[in-house]
């Protein structure tokens, strides 16, 4: 069933009034794609009247009012994406379309979508029942982090917001626990994965610089940033706090890394795959159709590239569903009205790291000056791509499957380092899994910017795509690498960008189309050196390309050489293709 989303959906269920009521800034689609969607299934399977108001009208508070007052708790979130990033470009333009918002154009989803919501409930109710943020803007923002919109430090969102309460990270057990505690009248500071504020400082907390020292001195917010970033392993994190004006932002420890039969009953709950009607009549949502009849099979990433807060949204310790679970939801899949015989994608946060994880972190946690995948492939990660090998095996033979397309990231490095299955999984997905193309990411050549960035070098990237041509070559197919890149990342000239290319026309021989430039998200450490023009283990200084000028021009430097590779007169090296036809 979909949540309700209007009063006489809520009557027709017989509820007179909700206990939890979930805003938005998404179309409500009802998926475990979806993270809004996701927490009310969860707090229905628990027992709670849940409603869910999607993409609010902000004139008025008259929408956001339209289910009424809860009783527990309203539970905030931006949507799928950090609304900045959602918003605006990296120059900051805005952008004119949206994928999660009917008809496809940006039109519902205001800037700073949790304050927003925030304001609008307190101005609509005015003593009402706690506002809980949740999300991914709200988990990156919950504490002193720097914003790239506005070029300063802003304080945590929990109290740009006046909320509440905070969950960070995949929040689904913490929110049953604080309901719990909100319906008997307990107190939920006790909550892991739970932020909040406090006038006197907890005795067990470990003190972060204020965000008064951090907004003042660049290294100090390198300090505060190492310490909180050392603090997200459920074994090993302490509470922290950090002085914000007159008020502790105190950060209860992560919550440990959910089990596979905790996952498995998330996955296992009943979702319609569907806009709920009341958004599907204003359009169509068209991220539905990347995310309907895909399969996440597990959570976490020990990739930790620098520009990528998975690690400290989900956490670096992955976690995966049992394949009984995945196989159930494929039947499920195959057996939907409108399923054409293809998995969409079988994946997570990096498809290939299912069923594996380091015996020393699952003991003790994750070492704190290590890492699992950079400078190379630890010695005591135990990369084994055998489970995933017989799951895809397993999918591939549902009745009803065609086809099973693995479209999340692939580590090519761990493929490197997996003796044992690495190759039987490559040719596993050329011969099965891969639609025509592979996309990989470099994100450069450099290797002064990828120690930055946290990726492995080009020798392994050259390495893997001799194995793959010469594998696709064997397997008589035609398929190709799609490469995707980084501009103007801090540590990036324009003499990098200028190798780069060169590496592209003469290494991989064509020049790719997936440039991106470099955009500081919260709570990165690509954008802690973006802000502080520090490298931030040595401290040595390191140029960054702030202006919107220069920042294009080192995009330019590859997709000038795009548009001429469509021309005679560029390039003109026998042999060199276009990205795609390798
Ligand atoms: S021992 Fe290696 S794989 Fe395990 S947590 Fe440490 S760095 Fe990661």
């Amino acid at each position: 069933m979909f949540l309700p989303t209007t009063p006489e959906e809520v009557r027709t269920l017989g509820w007179e009034r909700l206990d939890v009521i979930l805003v938005t800034g998404d179309a409500y689609i009802d998926s475990p794609f979806i993270g809004a969607a996701v927490i009310g299934k969860v707090l229905l399977a628990a027992g709670y009247r849940v409603g869910i108001i999607a993409q609010p009208a902000t004139e008025s508070g008259a929408d956001i009012a339209r289910l009424g007052e809860p009783l527990l708790f309203w539970g905030v979130t931006g949507g799928s994406v950090d609304s900045m990033v959602a918003n605006r470009t990296a120059a900051g333009r805005k952008r004119r379309t949206d994928d999660y918002t009917p008809g496809g154009l940006n039109t519902r989803r205001p800037d700073r979508a949790v304050l927003v919501y925030s304001n609008l409930i307190r101005t609509s109710f005015k003593q009402t029942c706690p506002i809980v943020l949740g999300g991914i803007e709200a988990s990156l923002r919950r504490v002193a982090h720097y914003d790239f919109w506005e070029n300063r430090l802003r304080r945590s969102i929990l109290f740009d917001a006046k909320a509440d309460y905070l969950l960070y990270g995949m929040a689904e057990r913490s929110v049953v626990e604080l309901a719990g505690l909100l319906r008997t009248g307990g107190d939920p500071k006790g909550v892991r994965g739970l932020c909040y504020a406090g006038r006197e400082l907890p005795a067990d907390c470990l003190a972060l610089p204020s965000f008064a020292e951090c907004a003042r001195d660049k290294d100090t917010f390198t300090r505060m940033f190492h310490a909180f970033y050392r603090n997200n392993d459920p074994r090993t994190a302490r509470p922290l706090a950090q002085l914000q004006d007159s008020r502790y932002l105190i950060q209860n420890p992560p919550r440990p890394v959910p089990t596979s039969e905790e996952l498995d009953r998330v996955h296992d709950l009943d979702y319609e795959l569907e806009v709920h009607p009341y958004c599907a009549r204003q359009g169509e949502v068209r991220a539905l159709e990347t995310i309907r009849f895909a399969i996440a099979t597990h959570r976490g990433c020990y990739g930790e590239c620098n520009f990528c807060a998975i690690a400290v949204h989900q956490g670096r310790t992955v976690s995966w569903r049992s394949p009984g679970s995945i196989i159930a939801e494929a039947r499920r899949l195959a057996a939907h009205p409108r399923f054409k015989g293809i998995i969409q994608d079988v994946g997570g946060p990096t498809a290939n790291m299912f069923g594996f994880e380091c015996a020393i972190k699952l003991r003790q946690g994750g070492c704190p000056r290590k890492r699992c995948l950079f400078p190379k492939v630890c010695p005591h990660l135990p990369v084994d791509h055998g489970p995933q090998i017989r799951l895809l095996q397993e999918l591939r033979g549902i009745k009803g499957v065609r086809k099973v397309v693995v479209a999340s990231g692939i580590r090519y490095d761990m493929i490197l380092a997996d003796r044992q299955n690495g190759l039987p999984y490559l040719r596993e997905l050329i011969r099965h899994h891969v639609s025509g193309q592979m996309k990989i990411a470099p994100e450069h050549s450099e290797g002064h910017v990828l120690a930055r960035m946290g990726k492995p070098g080009a020798d392994s990237l050259l390495r893997f795509r001799e194995l793959f041509l010469e594998m696709n070559r064997e397997e008589g197919r035609r398929q190709f690498l799609t490469y995707y890149l980084i501009a103007a990342y801090p540590g990036c000239t324009l003499a990098d960008m200028q190798h780069l290319r060169r590496f592209c026309v003469d290494s991989l021989r064509l020049l790719p189309r997936q440039v991106q430039i470099f955009t500081p998200t919260p709570s990165t450490y690509a954008t802690l050196m973006y802000w502080t023009g520090q490298n931030p283990w040595t401290g040595e200084s390191c140029f960054v390309e702030k202006t919107d000028a220069g920042r294009n021009r080192q995009k330019e430097v590859l997709a000038s050489g795009e548009r001429k590779a469509g021309t005679q007169s560029w390039p003109k090296r026998p042999g060199l293709r276009k990205a795609g036809d390798e």
